[in-house]
């Protein structure tokens, strides 16, 4: 039986969600729903710069503006399982390779040829098992997974970027300390909830063609993207917390709602309300900048 297909949202819960994670959470749900989509919460908690009860926090927050989810919120420490089985998947075919370079090892490598700025220059790839040993020896580190790639670019369509096109080098798959990594945990998650449509913040935008591609060699499909913009504060930098009454806790459910209905060009709506006006095609493109009070 194959699923309906789902839309999802996915924090971190390393802090408090803040007005305009709400607010791209509203968009995803609105994305999901008004295609007649699944809605999943997945709570990414693989890190350790995560805690518990902020997930709990999130998924309360997530409650109180209105959204609704079709499954139990997910929380990725469950599905260790499920990561581990693709992580052997790729060793069995030969697309994984163990890497010993610190931040500083890449930093300080020569590019290889044709490789893009930022791509990982490949030191590790070519090893043979003695040089292994010995790179083992000198770390003295577990090494990380990278997969065996075979290009450097990648594009993907998204719904408001259009064509965007971006690295996909020799990306980590599982950390030296054994934690699955990011990229790997997302396309192995949304497949497995039958997700086909990604919307999420557009500082994640360079991630997508390395997400594609992994996706597409684990013979899943890639996903819709609808990569929505950020909101920022009124220097033009990235929202946070240090920035003041921008968590639910400080603002309120009804301002909050309030806000971010008015920031996506409506008078002040509920989830629902938002939901009968809802059209991508009017989606505003630049980011919100955000006034508190
Ligand atoms: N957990 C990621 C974050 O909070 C988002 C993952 C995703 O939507 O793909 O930045």
């Amino acid at each position: 039986m194959s699923l309906t297909p789902a839309g999802r949202f996915a924090p971190s819960p390393s802090a408090d969600l803040h007005i305009g994670n709400l607010r791209t959470a509203v968009l995803a749900w609105l994305f999901a729903r008004s295609t007649g989509r699944r809605f999943l919460l997945r709570v990414e908690d693989l890190d350790d710069r995560t805690f518990p009860e902020i997930g709990h926090r999130q998924v309360a927050d997530l409650a109180a503006i209105g959204l609704t989810w079709d499954e139990p919120a997910q929380w990725q420490t469950g599905h260790q399982d499920r990561y581990d089985a693709v992580i052997s998947g790729l060793f069995e075919h030969g697309l994984l390779y163990e890497c010993y370079c610190s931040r500083r090892d890449i930093a300080q490598a020569p590019r290889a040829p044709h490789a893009p700025e930022g791509a990982y220059p490949g030191t590790c790839r070519g090893l043979t098992d003695a040089e292994r040993d010995q790179r083992r020896a000198e770390t003295g580190r577990p090494p990380a997974l990278r997969l065996r790639t075979d290009t450097f670019v990648g594009t993907v369509t998204d719904l408001l970027h259009g064509s965007y096109t971006g690295i996909i080098d020799d990306f980590v798959v599982r950390r030296g300390d054994g934690v699955p990594a990011y990229n790997l945990a997302v396309v192995v998650d949304d497949a497995a909830g039958g997700v086909d449509q990604v919307v999420r913040g557009d500082d994640l935008l360079p991630s997508s063609p390395r997400q594609a591609y992994l996706a597409r060699l684990l013979g899943h499909p890639e996903p819709i993207y609808a990569h929505v913009p950020l909101v920022l504060n009124q220097d033009g930098a990235r929202l946070a917390k240090r920035d003041g009454a921008v968590t639910l806790a400080e603002i309120g459910v009804d301002r909050a709602l309030e806000q971010i209905s008015v920031s996506l060009g409506w008078p002040p709506l509920s989830v629902a309300g938002m939901l009968d006006r809802f059209d991508p095609a009017h989606l505003p493109r630049r980011p919100w900048i955000y006034q508190p009070g």
